[in-house]
């Protein structure tokens, strides 16, 4: 038997993250357990689109083809003006269907629909286990290995494993475990608040996304489902009482939406309200202790940067730990990891996601397309398909390849920090 150089992976948390670190790792034969504090999956409404740059990893994990058949591979985005929702620029993806063979379009399944997907993969494909009700309250580590220590209905325990990822999102108790409250970063002074209704939007001439332009009342609405589901999310006043925007809500519906409803002309599904921020943990490793996705980092969800960065972390992450199983890395590429993905974060998902609100929201919308450098850009690629395949492809920036690390293929192309890339 091979000698391996540790034996077992604890992940915490079983949202997006965390499942899909789980398959990649059981799919490579890696021991892995995932640890959740709640008894079911996550239902709230929140991701539902995942860009082009976590397209690969899906696909590594199997899962693409599902994720589109269950859901949909939307292609356009545009903004429009609020006072006739009338369209001003955008893009139309269609032309990353065919990327060298990959179909490489964004994917679009509710986010409790995907993890139940990735749930179903991980337990029933690759017999895995994940214990419902351990929360983890605390980690600890030596140089043998790492632990945690969770409370389930049984008591109090200790779990013990060889490395320990946090993927327990926003509120992470693993990066507490190591950092405490620091996460340095602001949350923004607005309110967003998130909808999902089925609403006629065809009948405005509304496509896959569209993004409207208001200083105080901006929404987005994007279709979510094959059957006409639309993610409507609004800015909302900070300071009101979740009470008060609930009483609010038909009003704003009336206000911004084409046609102006009144309840009655819509089917409101779900509402919730969400507060905004940008924040990013000073490193993703300490020791045996590694975080990815919401637990490291948070973005705005204007132009669905969250878990699509997310999910790149743990493409590179699983890369990382795959190299050091297969004996073709040592420990110290997980060094790299933190510092490759907080760069990333730093680079591009901090100021992309911060420009994407700050658009939607611009106290002046009817100068924004004469100022704004993206939407000019836009514009001059709207009868270029050559240039807005360059526009969406310029978004694997996002990504980096551990795997040019491994020392078998140093000499090669080793070290020489290859951006925007990975398996
Ligand atoms: C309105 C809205 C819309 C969004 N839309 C998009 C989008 O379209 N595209 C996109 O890319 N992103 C989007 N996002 C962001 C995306 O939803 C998040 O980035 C993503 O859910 C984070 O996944 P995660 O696995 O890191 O954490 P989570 O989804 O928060 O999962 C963490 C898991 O850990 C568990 N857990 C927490 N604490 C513990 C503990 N102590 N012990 C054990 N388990 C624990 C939780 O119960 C949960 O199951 C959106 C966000 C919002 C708010």
């Amino acid at each position: 038997m091979v000698e391996r150089p540790f034996k077992k992976i604890l992940i915490v948390g079983a949202g997006p993250s965390g499942l899909l670190l789980a398959i990649l790792l059981a799919k490579h034969g890696i021991p892995t357990e995932i640890l959740e504090a709640s008894h079911e999956l996550d239902k709230q409404p929140r991701a539902a689109i995942y860009g082009s740059a976590a397209v690969p990893d899906l696909a590594r994990a199997g899962i693409i083809e599902e994720v589109r058949r269950r859901g949909m591979s939307p292609t356009s985005m545009c903004w429009r003006r609020w006072a006739d929702h009338g369209w001003i620029t955008g893009m139309d993806g269609a032309c990353m269907a065919d990327v060298d063979g990959q179909d490489l379009r964004m994917a679009c399944l509710v986010l409790d629909q995907l993890d139940q997907l990735m749930l179903e993969e991980f337990e029933g494909r690759h017999h895995g286990t994940v214990r419902w009700r351990h929360r983890v309250v605390d980690t600890g580590q030596d140089e043998d290995g790492a632990w945690v220590h969770v409370e389930t209905p049984e008591g109090r325990r200790q779990i013990f494993a060889d490395y320990v990822v946090g993927c327990d999102g926003a509120t992470s108790q693993v990066r507490k475990s190591v950092f405490g409250d620091e996460f340095p970063g602001f949350t923004w002074d607005k309110q967003i608040v998130a909808t999902n209704v089925y609403y006629d939007f065809d009948k405005y001439g509304f496509k896959d996304s569209s993004f409207v332009l208001h200083p105080e009342h901006f929404y987005m609405a994007a279709r979510i489902t094959s059957d006409g589901l639309y993610r409507v999310t609004y800015g909302e006043s900070p300071g009101l009482s979740w009470e008060e925007m609930k009483a609010r809500q038909p009003w704003k519906y009336e206000l911004m939406l084409p046609g102006h409803p009144k309840p009655g002309e819509y089917k409101l599904v779900s509402m919730s309200p969400y507060k905004m921020h940008q924040r990013c943990a000073p490193a993703f490793r300490s020791g045996r202790i590694l975080l990815a996705a919401d637990a490291a980092h948070l973005c705005n969800p204007w132009g669905g940067m969250g878990i699509t960065g997310g999910f790149v972390d743990v493409g590179g992450l699983y890369d990382c730990l795959a190299g050091i199983w297969d004996g073709r890395a040592d420990d110290s590429i997980l060094d790299l990891y933190s510092e490759k993905r907080v760069q990333k974060w730093r680079d591009i998902i901090n100021p992309v996601s911060s420009d994407n609100f700050r658009r939607v929201s611009d106290p002046d919308p009817d100068s924004l397309p004469k100022r704004d450098p993206v939407m000019q850009a836009c514009i001059k690629a709207e009868h270029d398909p050559e240039l807005q395949r360059q526009m969406y492809m310029a978004g694997f920036a996002l990504r980096y390849d551990f795997t040019q690390h491994y020392k078998d293929r140093e000499g090669v192309n080793g070290g020489s920090g290859k951006e925007g890339e990975g398996k």
